[in-house]
């Protein structure tokens, strides 16, 4: 039984799916206006996280994650690169399914694109005017919230002691909440998207592009819906607004929001630019997989502060578990320890109790289990904790390949680098992978 707290009842509940072995599940994407950041890491992370917890439990997962290539920072940041807004949609989505793949996130069942969903984002906002919950004003059209009296369930929020600064104050609008489901375009603005509507040429809000390719890839109602904590204030209670006030049906069951990641005590973000991306810290030596250790290292409902210890402690024990399964002698057995993956199940199903869950897993690896046991108990396990241990299990590496990966080590140092790049191909065609570190290098065999 897996049991989760879910935002919305704001309580700890047994899960139960629609269906009895399939889980439909959203995760609100990545802006790929810029690179993504460790932050949005954490939150993908956790998205990942939980349907690999699903998969362990036996259960088939649609998983849909949106990318947002439609907003005004993509407009902003095209305008000020000079660059097509799909130019730089198409090279930031790239970099954020790169840096996932780095991380072993998993792909999820479908990725969707909002660019792609117009029509459907008219067709809800259609429906909101004709039932009279949206309305029409100069710049826009906006959904009423007055229409929907359960509006503040998720933020819990008092409607009386909002702060007011962060909203859209056009005072032509019915309620200071209200937010936009369709804006026009000015002309001066010179818009590098916008699309025609039958209420005239504009570009949709942010809000109604999630609910969109919701409805649209998994139906009215959903399992499980993810995002970052800073989404439950409007983000959210605008997508269930929309949604259910077209549908008349509860958009989702539960409501998971996983917590910052921060540094210094304050959240980690673009605009306060207190931001690490993936790239700075492989440039440093460090194995990506180090990152991912770090998040499984604390509970996903807790803040996380991002520090150099942090980091140093979770490349040791990362080390420490990559060079344990190395050293294991194995057979061809495929049995492992019942109680332990037991113990571990139960942890990582209370709530994705993931520290509890590793620390099953360092329990494992002291024990004194026969070590084929111990191995296949840990494999097991990094189903869910994703770490690759597989490609640590011990293994000879090619005469041919070792040779190789001396050769480029030379030309890379030498900063002959097309020879170097040659050779790193020549590796790949073998079967293994070049892992660069600061003074050093690795070589893996890569298993498909
Ligand atoms: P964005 O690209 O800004 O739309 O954010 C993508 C996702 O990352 C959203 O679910 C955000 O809530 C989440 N997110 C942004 N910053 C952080 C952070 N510092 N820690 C955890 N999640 C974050
Ligand atoms: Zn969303």
């Amino acid at each position: 039984m897996i049991k989760l707290y879910n935002s919305y009842t704001r309580e700890i509940e047994e899960f139960i799916p629609q269906k009895s072995r399939e889980v439909l599940m959203y995760t609100c994407g990545p802006t790929v206006y810029d690179k993504v950041h460790l932050g949005n890491l954490r939150t993908f992370f956790f998205s990942d996280l939980v349907s690999r917890v699903l998969k362990f439990n036996g259960y088939y997962v649609k998983g849909v994650t949106n990318i947002t290539d439609l907003d005004d920072k993509i407009e902003l940041a095209a305008k000020n690169s000079g660059k097509s807004t799909s130019e730089l949609t198409i090279h930031f989505s790239d970099y954020y399914f790169e840096t996932l793949k780095k991380l072993n996130i998993l792909t999820p069942w479908k990725v969707t694109r909002a660019t792609e969903y117009i029509p459907e984002m008219q067709f809800l906002i259609k429906v909101l005017l004709e039932k009279g919950i949206a309305y029409q004003i100069e710049d826009g059209i906006y959904f009423n919230i007055s229409k929907y009296p359960q509006y503040y369930k998720l933020s819990n929020q008092d409607p009386n002691k909002i702060d007011r600064s962060r909203v859209d104050l056009n005072p032509n609008k019915l309620n200071p909440q209200d937010f936009a489901l369709w804006k026009f375009s000015v002309s001066s603005e010179n818009r590098l998207m916008e699309f025609d509507s039958p209420w005239g040429k504009g570009y949709p809000g942010w809000h109604i592009e999630c609910s969109a390719m919701s409805l649209k890839e998994l139906g009215d109602t959903i399992d499980i819906h993810i995002g970052g904590e800073d989404l439950k204030m409007t983000h959210h209670p605008n997508e269930i607004a929309q949604s259910e006030c077209v549908t008349g049906e509860k958009f989702v069951n539960y409501w998971l929001h996983s917590a910052f990641l921060n540094i210094n005590s304050e959240k980690m973000s673009k605009s306060l630019g207190n931001f690490y991306v993936l790239d700075d810290l492989i440039a440093d030596g460090t194995d990506p997989i180090a990152i991912r250790y770090y998040f499984l290292s604390s509970t996903y409902r807790n803040p996380l502060n991002f520090t150099d210890e942090g980091l140093q402690a979770s490349k040791n024990a990362l080390k420490r578990a990559y060079d344990m399964v190395a050293a294991l002698k194995v057979d061809d057995s495929y049995k492992y320890d019942e109680t332990l993956v037991g113990r571990f199940l139960e942890a990582i199903n209370t709530d994705f109790n993931t520290p509890a869950a590793l620390a099953v897993f360092w329990e494992t690896v002291t024990s004194n289990l026969p070590e084929t046991i111990k191995l296949n108990s840990l494999l097991k396990m990094d189903e869910v904790l994703g770490l690759g241990l597989i490609s640590y299990v011990g293994y000879d590496i090619p005469m041919e390949v070792l040779e190789l990966g001396k050769l480029r080590w030379e030309y890379k140092k030498q900063g002959i680098y097309d020879k170097a790049d040659f050779m790193r191909r020549e590796i790949e065609k073998l079967g293994f992978e070049v892992l660069d570190q600061k003074d050093n290098y690795q070589l893996k065999k890569v298993f498909k």
